[in-house]
């Protein structure tokens, strides 16, 4: 058996004025995976490059890895990237002789040019070749396009906000995928969409509402009753035509109960639209709960969500890290300013040394109404580091994961990390590779809002939400919408739907 494999993922923000091009998508910002390359980086890891792998492996097949191209959330993508990989793709299709597709995408891709950026490679992979068995695993935040779905054979999303289960995600279409190669199975996918965008903050699966809708789809697919169900709750920073909730469900060759699944579904999540709004509080009302929650020792967590760089954040935004400064809370770690630029005078100070720098607030978010103001702040240089390390925790344990050149300066109350790339602080490790151990911090404040909780969260004893500035705002009202379809809620509150009657 002879397979093709491919990732092409990134989450777009469409309001984010960070660059996509093609270093985003590199290896150390200098190499773009493919071949032997990228099957050794993520083989025995737990994503879904790393299930499809293994899978594979299984299965005594062939693999073919024409390019597995990965980026940090953050503008739309790059029309010479976005073009690059839909040919390292296609191209091999053409050459044909495989007997399967199987395809690791995010979901919620707006390259320039195409809004669809995963519906538009789909198409053109079946415009060469229309019959080749084919699978698409995607993230929970796709924004789904009537193109990545009636394409593919197989379609399947996690299920875990945070997002431990990358791996299991891929083996299920993979799995799947092998049936239908063989001819076990006639696969038979319905999908729809309800008007609505979920806030991320309120999306996690520890929590109502999604927690049960991801437990009605697990539970179909354990049944059998479904081969694949996924609710996707969408990326709303996307001002895409499709942004926002849906679901996808595959069963054995019955159209009818694939679309009773996903009605119940979309009913569902509907019923439930206000659980999935969030109300933010004001900065320094929750800083000084924070401080407050503090007084009883270690393991108060802020964060600064408006500025999540895995929504595509800036991840420089200072005025949460100011406020912290404002109301003197004692013993911090805040994790993290993006800053290349003071790294390098951290850097050039040299551990142990005395800097001020002024940090943060490089990039316009032309985006939003407000912006951030760079913070100057004084302290001792007191750790570098180039930021490699092997991920053991976390979303993606088995990972090679490379922070770039990271500097730590310490104010006295508060050790700032400074960054040279974007990287969500989601675990432990993070911290440790730069001397620094969370758990005994009396304050942890990070640049997060659902990931942290993978591995963070086990040293979380109090969660402070702080609003800050950037443009994974949770205030939509900061933010012009002009191409996601209306009505939508709750950008329209009083809106009235209903899943439409079928046949
Ligand atoms: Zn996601």
């Amino acid at each position: 058996m002879r397979l093709l494999l491919a990732t092409m993922s990134h989450e777009t923000n469409t309001f984010s004025p960070v660059p996509t091009k093609l270093a985003r998508f590199c290896r150390d910002g200098t190499t773009l995976l493919t071949g032997q390359a990228a099957i050794d980086f993520y083989r025995d890891t737990r994503t879904c490059m790393g299930g499809y792998l293994e899978i594979a492996a299984g299965a005594g097949a062939e693999v073919v890895v024409p390019v597995t191209a990965s980026a940090p959330p953050s503008g739309r993508v790059d029309a010479e990237a976005y073009e690059l990989f839909c040919k390292l793709i296609t191209d091999e299709v053409a050459r044909g002789g495989f007997d399967g597709i199987m395809l690791d995408l995010h979901g919620a891709m707006a390259a320039e040019g195409f809004d669809d950026g995963e519906g538009e490679l789909l198409r053109r992979i079946r415009a060469i070749d229309a019959k080749t068995p084919l699978c698409v695993a995607y993230d929970m935040h796709a924004n789904v396009f009537d193109n990545m779905v009636r394409t593919a054979d197989i379609v399947s999303g996690y299920h875990t906000y945070p997002h431990i289960d990358m791996k299991e995600t891929a083996v299920l279409a993979a799995r799947a995928l092998l049936k239908v190669i063989a001819g076990k199975i006639k696969p038979t996918l319905a999908w729809g969409a309800a008007p609505m965008l979920p806030h991320v903050m309120s999306q996690g699966t520890h929590m109502f509402p999604n927690k049960d809708l991801q437990e009605m789809c697990a539970g179909w697919e354990a049944s059998g009753r479904a081969v694949a169900a996924s609710l996707f709750v969408g990326f709303p920073h996307a001002d895409v035509p499709m942004a926002g909730l849906s679901a996808v469900v595959v069963t054995d060759n019955n159209q009818a109960d694939a679309q009773a699944m996903v009605d119940e579904l979309l009913a569902f999540a509907w019923k439930a639209r206000e659980a999935f709004t969030f109300t933010v509080e004001k900065l320094e009302d929750s800083v000084a709960r924070a401080k407050a929650l503090g007084e009883a020792g270690p393991g108060v967590v802020l964060l600064d969500h408006f500025d999540n760089c895995a929504s595509g954040g800036t991840m420089d935004t200072t005025d949460v890290l100011r406020e912290i400064i404002h109301q003197e809370l004692d013993d911090v770690v805040f994790f993290g300013i993006y800053d290349p630029e003071a790294v390098q005078q951290a850097i050039a100070a040299g551990i142990g040394n005395d800097a001020e720098l002024t940090i943060g607030a490089k990039l316009e978010m032309p985006a939003l109404q407000i912006g951030s103001r760079p913070l100057t702040v004084k302290g001792k240089v007191r750790t570098v580091s180039a930021g490699y390390y092997k991920a053991t925790g976390g979303l993606t344990p088995g990972l090679q994961v490379f922070m770039g050149n990271t500097a730590v300066l310490d104010t006295g109350r508060v050790q700032i990390v400074l960054l040279s790339r974007h990287i969500e602080p989601t675990a432990q490790e993070m911290f440790r590779v730069l001397g620094i151990d969370p758990t005994v911090k009396r304050f942890v404040a990070i640049k997060s809002r659902v990931h942290w909780r993978a591995d963070v969260g086990k040293l979380a004893r109090e969660i402070v939400e702080c609003g800050g500035v950037g443009v994974c705002t949770s205030n939509y009202g900061q933010l012009t919408f002009r191409n996601v379809r209306r009505p939508i809620y709750p950008l329209d509150p009083d809106m009235q739907w209903a899943v439409p009657k079928r046949g």
